[in-house]
């Protein structure tokens, strides 16, 4: 199966972007991909007809016979998913296995010991495996597959995953069903189908750099935990020192909130509109050894108690706003900006003077600069903080240079 490729989107997949948007097959979409196969006299198909979601196509465009090979996708707006740019060797199970177990080896080298035992074992795209994301929880791993092309494939993948991760102390191996688009945290059902290996708890404890986390499995965000602020949750960690109120905003499962604790802040609040987000946050207090009593867990929108935080005039020395994704396309840019900006100012009410603000952004719509507008002076409506850092994701997240999609967490520390 051959798809033929506009000049831009050629010149993408030469800089190694991995996806092709349906509006860069010449000829536009499903017909393209017809037009090698078709016989003469044979009538033009309806649909896309000969390539089927999960099928190897190879790429081509004018003055380039062979760009590369790919896995089609019939349905979504990304048409196909490039996955090598070599004639060899063939695109098959086997040299995607061989992709996995060069993903699992770097991990391997990154997370020896049992101080962190959750990480990401795959990042899909940015470890050259395209819609393939596997989120190790100790010996739970759970496949997240963007997209539907690589669903054909999971039956004939899973004895090479169920013998790499075996290996590496995995026992079970879960999928999640696709995340529903809401960022509220009450989810009615489960979200987690068994694929291999003893059942899948639905909570356990995982650690991170010694520190305890609960994960919810069946329920929780993501694949069960936002891995990707590992490294951000150390820091705060360490910026928590003789901080002595902290405020952590959107808390989710109180990741930020127990880092501080354990840092030795005096008190840290914890803000989500989700009450079982608070619940889980306790369960994971208490295995730390800090009472949650201690502490507060406020159920609330945010904008709602930040307005009356100020007006009780309440005042942190430290405080983290981790806000759901504002801007999940380019269309809702502008509108994220604004509520970016909105929370900043809110935000930047109840910081006290000397106070240490983390904030982040985990859309790749935002880039650092525009996200670095929303914490501006006129924004924060003070003069007297300075960007002492800029976090992104940790190294079980890798990118591509050319995919600049996937570099989609900031985390600023102003103080
Ligand atoms: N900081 C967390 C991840 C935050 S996820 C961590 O590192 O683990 C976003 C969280 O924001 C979810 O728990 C969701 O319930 C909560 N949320 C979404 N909208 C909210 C709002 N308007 N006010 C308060 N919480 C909100």
């Amino acid at each position: 199966m051959r798809v033929h490729l506009t000049a831009t989107a050629a010149a993408a997949v030469r800089r190694g972007h991995p996806w092709v948007y349906r509006d860069g097959i010449a000829g536009g979409g499903e017909n393209a991909v017809q037009r090698g196969e078709r016989r003469r006299g044979e009538r033009a198909p309806r649909a896309a007809g000969a390539a089927a979601t999960g099928d190897v196509v190879e790429l081509s465009a004018e003055g380039a016979p062979f760009l590369g090979r790919g896995l089609w996708d019939a349905e979504s707006a990304i048409a196909v998913r490039v996955f090598q740019r070599t004639q060899a060797p063939p695109l098959d199970e086997r040299a995607l296995a061989e992709r996995l177990e060069r993903a699992f080896a770097l991990r391997d080298g990154w997370f020896a010991g049992r101080d962190t035992t959750a990480y990401r074992l795959c990042n899909g795209e940015g470890d050259r495996v395209p819609s393939l994301v596997i989120d190790r929880y100790d010996r739970a791993a759970v496949v997240r597959l963007d997209g539907e092309m690589l669903a054909p494939w999971l039956d004939r993948l899973l004895p090479h995953l169920a013998r790499a991760l075996g290996a590496r102390g995995v026992r079970s191996i879960g999928l999640r069903a696709r995340a529903p688009s809401s960022a509220s945290g009450d989810a009615e059902g489960k979200k987690l189908a068994h694929l291999h290996g003893p059942p899948l708890p639905d909570r356990l404890f995982v650690r991170e750099m010694g520190v305890a986390m609960e994960v919810d499995l069946a329920r929780g965000q993501k694949t069960g935990a936002f891995l990707d602020q590992r490294d951000n949750r150390a820091r705060v960690r360490a910026l928590a020192a003789g901080r002595r109120r902290v405020l952590n905003l959107f808390s989710y499962a109180g990741g930020f909130s127990v880092a501080a604790a354990l840092g030795g802040a005096g008190r840290v609040t914890s803000v989500d509109s989700a009450s079982a987000a608070h619940a889980s946050a306790q369960r994971t207090f208490r295995e730390n050894g800090v009472d949650p009593a201690a502490h507060e867990f406020v159920t609330a929108d945010a904008f709602d108690f930040l307005e009356k935080a100020r007006a009780r005039g309440d005042r942190y020395d430290l405080i983290i706003c981790d806000p759901p994704s504002f801007a999940p396309s380019e269309r809702a840019r502008p509108r994220a900006l604004g509520a970016y900006r909105r929370l900043h100012t809110a935000v930047a009410r109840v910081l006290d003077r000397g106070g240490l603000l983390c904030a982040a952004s985990c859309s790749s719509h935002i880039t650092a600069e525009d996200f670095l507008a929303t914490l501006d002076d006129a924004t924060l409506e003070r003069d007297d903080l300075r960007v002492r850092a800029i976090h992104g994701q940790p190294e079980d997240h890798p990118t591509l240079p050319a995919w600049w999609e996937g570099r989609y967490l900031k985390f600023v520390v102003l103080e």
